[in-house]
């Protein structure tokens, strides 16, 4: 039996940056530097601010919505309450 009861530690894979593919550091995980993370968040607003001025015919439209609907989901909270 190996019944010390110490929980393991899980090894924590490093992830890499998803911006220039370095090794993520704590304290801008899941980036590897302060740069990377603006630099994400500055692409994550320019998508954002990215609204079509003119409307798009309806084909496009509906290919569109499809295309984003795996984006901004918020988790449904359920506000019961007492
Ligand atoms: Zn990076």
């Amino acid at each position: 039996m190996n019944g010390d009861g110490k929980p393991r530690a899980k090894a924590r894979r490093r992830r890499a940056c998803p911006i220039c593919g370095k090794a993520a550091v704590e304290p801008h995980v899941p980036f590897c530097s302060r740069d990377c993370a603006d630099l994400d968040l500055g692409l994550w607003f320019r998508g954002a601010y990215r609204i079509p001025a003119v409307e798009p015919p309806d084909e496009a439209v509906d290919a569109m919505t499809e295309d984003e609907g795996a984006g901004g989901a918020e988790p449904g909270e359920d506000e019961g309450g007492e």
